[in-house]
């Protein structure tokens, strides 16, 4: 059975020390290597898309979550607030939206500057009970991959479609498979914001964007403040969970009074697009160890290119080659202890993509003979060539270990 986990354990990638707290986890070299690798090309997709990146404190004054509403529709998933004296309390954030409206609300706003996208890799709290925490996919202190769009009303239905855009190509790049596309409409109740020509004016613009997509609707699934496109995805156990968002919401900008200066010299009202490319860090995570069972694609597995050499005499090539593979910004290590046999064996457990044997023809020659992952195995070939040909697919964010 693949759980995340045992496997989070065995590849050094998380721990969950029960005097850290439940559903805090810490992460390891190892996972941190690739979140890091992950986040990078996060920030390079949101930068090119027309994104500017901000960053807010996980925590506020209690009045920014009461204007908010968070304090109002949410308070059952906060942490207490944290009380430094009688009219100065504080609160651990649940979601990055009121410091983004605050971001907007910094100066004047003109339309020319609209859709004004705001994005921030942010960190955020929920009050778990501590019975549903394990591991990544349910934890306290959570990572998110956040964005607030503020654009003109006409600028919705656009917007969403380049949404849906970025999150297709994010996953192709990460490996995940999405188990299938919700639309979250009202439920019956009062929970909800807004008034109703709203809801359905923006029910519509979400169903327009989603026009040649599978689509399952959701009654009583939406954000008390509007409705939202959901992907979903399936962990190894068969549990579906939420990976991808967008939602649109009329209630924000009502209650922080967003406005803009439009083309006429009127003010007009925002629409704020809350919405996430591939969710919280933890949970993407847990996810991702699972679908490639620890393999992950070289780009970002924490390892890339292990270099084995055969014996003592290619100690100082080994170190050389390591040198020149660091400054060609690939991560490697250099393991010289133990059998042959014994190393090979360790790299393979650990998914090591790419070994690199140096015995001491090769050292002599400046060759390499690459071995992969899967068991392939390359003829020696020049160094700096087996370097290349590691760079270009790491660069190419390729799934593959091999030029196609
Ligand atoms: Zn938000």
């Amino acid at each position: 059975m693949i759980d995340h986990r045992r496997l989070g354990r065995e590849l050094d990638l998380f721990v969950s020390d029960p005097l850290a707290g439940a559903g805090l986890p810490i992460w390891l070299p190892a996972g941190a290597a690739a979140r890091h690798a992950v986040e990078e090309y996060v920030r390079e997709l949101e930068r090119r898309s027309g994104h500017q990146h901000v960053y807010s404190p996980p925590l506020g004054k209690r009045e920014l979550f009461e204007l908010s509403g968070h304090l109002g529709y949410f308070a059952d998933d906060m942490f207490p607030p944290l009380r430094l004296s009688a009219d100065d309390e504080f609160v651990l954030r649940p979601a990055l939206c009121p410091h983004h409206a605050l971001v907007f609300r910094a100066r004047g706003r003109s339309y020319r500057e609209l859709p004004l996208r705001v994005a921030e890799l942010g960190g955020m709290y929920r009050s778990e009970r501590s019975g549903v925490l394990g591991g990544l996919s349910r934890v306290r202190a959570i990572s998110l991959n956040d964005a607030h769009i503020f654009c003109a009303p006409e600028q919705v239905g656009e917007e969403v479609v380049e949404i849906l855009g970025l999150i297709r190509a994010a996953h192709a790049a990460l490996g995940v498979r999405p188990a299938g596309f919700r639309l979250s409409l009202r439920g019956p109740g009062g929970k909800y914001v807004g008034d109703d020509a709203q809801w359905i004016r923006a029910e519509d613009l979400l169903r327009g964007a989603l026009a040649g997509v599978e689509y399952v609707e959701a009654p009583g699934e939406a954000a008390f403040y509007g409705p939202k496109i959901d992907i979903q995805i399936v962990d190894a156990a068969g549990r579906e969970s939420t990976i991808s968002t967008i939602q649109v919401d009329f209630d924000k900008p009502e209650r922080f009074d967003l406005s803009y200066t439009d083309s006429d010299g009127g003010r007009r009202r925002p629409v704020m697009l809350h919405r996430s490319l591939v969710g919280s860090m933890e949970r993407l995570f847990a996810y991702l160890i699972e679908a490639h069972e620890g393999a992950f694609p070289a780009w970002y597995a924490p390892v890339q290119l292990v270099v084995l050499p055969v014996d003592d005499g290619q100690a100082d090539a080994a170190a050389d080659l390591a040198r020149r593979a660091v400054d060609a910004g690939l991560r490697v290590e250099v393991d010289a202890a133990g059998s042959l046999g014994a190393r090979v064996r360790d790299a393979a457990r650990r998914r090591v993509p790419y070994l690199g044997v140096l015995g001491a023809r090769e050292a002599a020659a400046g060759a390499l003979a690459l071995r992969l992952r899967d068991g392939r195995a390359l003829a020696p070939m020049p160094a700096d060539a087996a370097l290349a040909l590691i760079g270009g697919q790491v660069a190419a964010r390729s799934a593959d270990l091999l030029p196609g």
